[in-house]
């Protein structure tokens, strides 16, 4: 090991003391539930760590206008950071509770903006901005915690970050949808300009040249295809970009969570839209999305 000066030393040692506390926080998932109506989800736990520790990520905006005003309608007294008497986390955002010195009423601040999904409390943006990240990073929490304690920053829970994952799985199938048909319209005026070229010469009507492949959510040896979903797609070959993909699953969390109950399930998009082996997921998916792709050319 090189030789490293005292405050090196005593500052890795520092970092590796604030990891290893948080890490251990993290074990313990209860939380007390007084000031209940600042709780959105009470899978976090703030227990023994206290605002003073570690990173956050903050909104300075947002936070510097919730600090400008005391919440009291009597009071405009501007709160003080240094106040704070409780700090609750939830996922990547914080609830601060924080003491006005004019009044001495106690102001539930936010570090993050919220939003609403379609149902249930309020939803702290960055926690959704997280599972966006992990998804563009190709990540899972497990990661993105190592990442962030390192950072020394409190980690979300895994429910958590499968929430909010769940939250944005809609609107970013809609948008890679949307890319799709934007490729396809792309592939296709590409594969047309060859064909100015190549009639000239003489040689046959081209037709859009693409590879399709399917990626299975779990890895098969060859002989053994156990993977529940997969994930079909259409590159073309004049673009190199995905005209258009299925998801073959023969699973759906909500499905099973209601067939153990011995219930019928709620209305929700269903995950399941595959009954037979895995194996003949692959040849019908392709022959699919062939299929669409086709009846897509014969309208352009
Ligand atoms: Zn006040
Ligand atoms: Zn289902």
């Amino acid at each position: 090991m090189p030789f490293l000066k005292d405050g090196e030393i005593r500052r890795r040692a520092g970092r590796s003391k604030e990891i290893l506390e948080m890490n251990n926080n993290k074990l313990n998932t209860t939380l007390p539930d007084e000031n209940e109506e600042m709780v959105i989800d009470t899978e976090e736990s703030t227990d023994g760590i206290t605002w003073k520790d570690g990173r956050r990520i903050v909104e300075l905006f947002s936070l510097a206008k919730a600090l400008n005003s005391c919440q009291n309608v009597n009071c405009t007294a501007q709160l003080n950071l240094l106040n704070v008497e409780k700090e609750k986390l939830q996922g990547f955002g914080s609830y601060l509770t924080i003491r006005c010195l004019n009044c001495n009423m106690l102001n539930n601040i936010l570090t993050n903006k919220t939003h609403y999904g379609t149902k249930g409390p309020a939803i702290f943006d960055i926690n959704t901005k997280a599972a966006i990240g992990m998804i563009e990073a190709g990540i899972g929490p497990r990661q993105l915690n190592k990442f962030v304690t390192a950072l020394g920053i409190p980690g979300a829970t895994a429910k958590t970050l499968k929430k909010r994952e769940r939250e944005i799985q809609k609107p970013l199938s809609e948008i890679a949808k949307t890319s799709c048909v934007n490729a396809l319209q792309e592939e296709i005026e590409k594969t047309r300009e060859q064909l100015n070229v190549e009639t000239t010469n003489g040689t046959d009507i081209p037709k859009l040249t693409a590879k399709y492949d399917m990626c299975w959510q779990k890895r098969g040896s060859g002989r053994s295809y156990s993977s529940h979903s997969g994930v079909g797609s259409v590159i073309g070959q004049n673009t190199g970009k995905v005209l258009n993909f299925k998801v073959c699953s023969d699973h759906c969390r909500i499905c099973l969570k209601a067939s153990q109950l011995g219930k019928e399930p709620e209305n929700h998009e269903c995950q399941k839209n595959w009954n037979k082996s895995p194996k003949a997921m692959e040849a019908h998916t392709g022959a699919e999305l062939l299929k669409i792709l086709e009846d897509i050319g014969e309208h352009k």
